[in-house]
């Protein structure tokens, strides 16, 4: 079946609206910046035509792009201005950081986020996509394990992980600006819970827990093993 673009824009806001109603994006921005985005530039082609279900789709590596409903409550969570520096965990297909670069990289504040990815061959994938979409001028995808943050482009206004981590260590608490968040699922490699973290001041740090969520493991230095079999540090 070859989908017409209005037949996408259609379900795209179809797909917003729904995510409105279950109280899942409760801001404009994030409404608009998932009413913009388009998802089916981010999926592999097979998959386009299921790219406005809310399911997480394989993007091959044994990764996928989340569900719609995750990115939405990520980025909910993350609270994204204009202006921003953002520095995303897990690149994957780009589709979570075009989300953001739509939020923070529109008016007279131009921000930025850095996206780094461990598996080149998607960093690749994610960085065609972007540009693509139109993202490349707002989105730097880097290759490397992102489980220990970038120091070298710190502070971060918010640092997302898109990606298991078991824990959130301190060398990335280092790299977040005051005033910043941190949004990432924290926990068990098969079960994790999102957590926000508020720097308030520049000793004071603030955790709130969020939904329970299943996502692929943040593999690395400061993530898991890469046979999974184990914490690594
Ligand atoms: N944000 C992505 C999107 O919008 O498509 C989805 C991310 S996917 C659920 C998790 C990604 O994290 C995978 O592509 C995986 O390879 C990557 N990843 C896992 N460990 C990593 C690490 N230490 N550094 C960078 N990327 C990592």
């Amino acid at each position: 079946m070859y989908m017409m673009n209005s037949g996408y824009n259609e379900l795209r806001k179809e797909l917003v609206q729904r995510l409105i109603n279950e109280g899942i994006i409760t801001s404009k921005k994030v409404a608009k910046a998932m009413s913009t985005v388009p998802r089916e530039l981010f999926v592999p082609g097979k998959y386009k035509e299921l790219a406005y279900m809310d399911h997480p789709l394989p993007i091959g590596w044994g990764q996928t792009i989340s569900a719609p409903h995750m990115v939405a409550m990520m980025t909910e969570a993350l609270d994204p201005e204009p202006g921003n520096i953002v520095l995303e965990i897990g690149a994957g297909s780009g589709y979570h950081a075009a989300v953001v670069a739509e939020i923070i990289c529109h008016g007279p504040k131009y921000g930025h986020v850095f996206t780094i990815e461990r598996i080149a061959p998607l960093a690749a994938f994610a960085q065609r996509n972007l540009v693509k979409a139109g993202y490349g001028d707002c989105v730097t995808v880097i290759v490397g394990d992102g489980s220990g943050g970038v120091p070298e482009l710190a502070p971060f206004d918010r640092i997302l992980i898109t990606a298991a981590a078991p824990t959130i260590p301190k060398v990335l608490l280092n790299q977040l600006a005051v005033g910043g968040r941190i949004v990432a699922p924290v926990g068990h490699m098969w079960e994790q819970r999102l957590v926000i973290v508020k720097r308030i001041s520049k000793d004071k740090i603030k955790y709130e827990y969020g939904t329970y969520c299943v996502f692929v493991p943040l593999i690395g230095k400061y993530g898991w093993r890469e046979d999974r079999s184990r914490y690594s540090i």
